[in-house]
């Protein structure tokens, strides 16, 4: 079956919504998932999203990124982010979004590596307030169709340019769905990982892809693997203990419940010393303890982690749980331009499965949301003007 749409995007995480979003109302826009439109990993994020609070923190944050990075990160990206951060908060506000106020104030959280709170936040399923609140958006817009259960599996190339992608539906139909610009959205790659905290599907396909065309990739080796997930022997999906609950207080223990690390220090180094420690104690995990903390708090900024905890038999305000490190999060991926552009000319990746530099070798923690969503709005930003170009050429 063939398609046609002014633009075609592979993805319904944060970063496929708010490229539709950005995108001009008079153009046909079909988007696709692999699954249903609520099983991203965007509506996974618990901790938060960053912002440059005020002028003076600019400095702190762009240096909390590229320590973290290793110093391996873009520049230009990094600054691009951070001096886009308020600007993006304010879309989201618009588009209905809340974030934990106190006194009509915003409240920050902090998480490693961050030598300031920045981190903006709704209870502990920040992920979910803002990518519901954008799918609402997409689904009241005539111009936007999103096809459910429809994996992409190539894309249409052309005298190396995109002309859209393959795709095949729940129905086992094949489709072709042609476009003038392709944006690829199709997330990380946690599918391929035992344990990972990402939904299984998300198996880097438009990685695959890319490197069936020839399209140029980046730091394929720079997986993050965070340090706490709860430990359980069932398969599936592990489910995340986030960094915030640590950078609020929590801290992790050995087999003797001894302290043996600072739980703030970068993902990397934490998840590092967790891995020596249960070689040194011959176990399958260590202990995280939020007993110190305060439980109303637990209660208000930590609801669903209390729960799911509560259900697997733990009650987090009066005993430690066990804690693993597992698969969480890609900072390479299809390589990009500060336009998120490819190398293949019409074709744009954003979000996870982009690399656009901003992360270097290891995120800064609540900087993946922020950066999918700068990057979302640039690439439809980039779209747009080829538009007015062409209609200036017409006329
Ligand atoms: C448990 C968890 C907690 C997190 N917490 C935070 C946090 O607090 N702050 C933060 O900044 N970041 C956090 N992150 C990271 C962040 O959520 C992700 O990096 C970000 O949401 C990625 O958005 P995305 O749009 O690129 O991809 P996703 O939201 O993963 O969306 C990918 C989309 O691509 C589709 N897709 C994949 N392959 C195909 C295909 N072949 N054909 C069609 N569709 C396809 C999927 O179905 C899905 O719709 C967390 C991640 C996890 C897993």
């Amino acid at each position: 079956m063939k398609i046609q749409a002014d633009v075609v995007i592979v993805g319904t995480g944060v970063a496929g919504l708010f490229s539709a979003l950005n995108l001009p109302l008079d153009k046909q826009i079909i988007m696709l998932t692999k699954a249903d439109v609520q099983s991203s990993d965007s509506f996974l994020a618990q901790g938060g999203i960053c912002v440059l609070r005020d002028e003076n923190d600019y400095a702190g944050y762009f240096e909390d990124t590229m320590k973290a990075g290793h110093y391996e990160n873009r520049k230009e990206s990094v600054d691009i982010m951070i001096r886009s951060s308020r600007e993006i908060i304010e879309d989201l506000v618009a588009c209905g979004v809340e974030f934990e106020k106190e006194n009509g104030e915003y409240i920050y959280t902090r998480e490693g590596a961050h030598s300031r709170p920045r981190i903006l936040f709704h209870e502990d399923i920040t992920g979910k307030e803002i990518t519901s609140k954008l799918l609402k958006q997409v689904q009241e817009r005539d111009n936007i169709q999103i096809l459910e259960y429809t994996t992409m599996t190539d894309i249409i190339e052309a005298e190396g340019i995109c002309r859209g992608v393959y795709a095949v539906n729940k129905a086992a139909e094949e489709l072709e769905l042609h476009a003038e610009h392709t944006i690829l959205a199709s997330g990380g790659i946690g599918g391929l990982y035992e344990h990972s905290t990402n939904f299984p599907h998300l198996t880097g396909d438009a990685l695959t892809v890319a490197k069936r065309h020839g399209i140029r990739l980046e730091h394929l080796d720079y997986v993050q693997i965070h340090p706490t997930t709860l430990y359980s022997k069932k398969p599936g999906r592990r489910f995340l203990i986030s960094e915030s609950v640590r950078g609020e207080g929590a801290v992790l223990y050995n087999k003797a419940k001894k302290r043996f690390v600072d739980e703030l220090l970068p993902r990397d180094v934490v998840t590092k010393a967790i891995r020596e420690q249960m070689e040194k104690d011959g176990t399958e995990y260590v202990w995280l303890s939020m007993e110190k903390m305060d439980k109303t708090e637990i209660l208000k900024h930590f609801p669903n982690i209390y729960k799911h905890c509560l259900e697997e038999g733990y009650d987090v305000t009066k005993e430690c749980i066990p804690v693993v490190p597992a698969q969480h999060y890609f900072m390479g991926g299809i390589w990009v331009d500060s336009y998120s552009r490819t190398s293949m000319e019409r074709l744009f990746a954003v979000g996870e499965t982009s690399c656009n530099g901003v992360h270097g070798a290891n995120r800064l923690a609540s900087n993946s949301l922020l950066e999918s969503l700068v990057f979302a709005k640039r690439a439809a930003r980039k779209i747009t003007a080829a538009y007015g170009q062409k209609e200036k050429e017409r006329k």
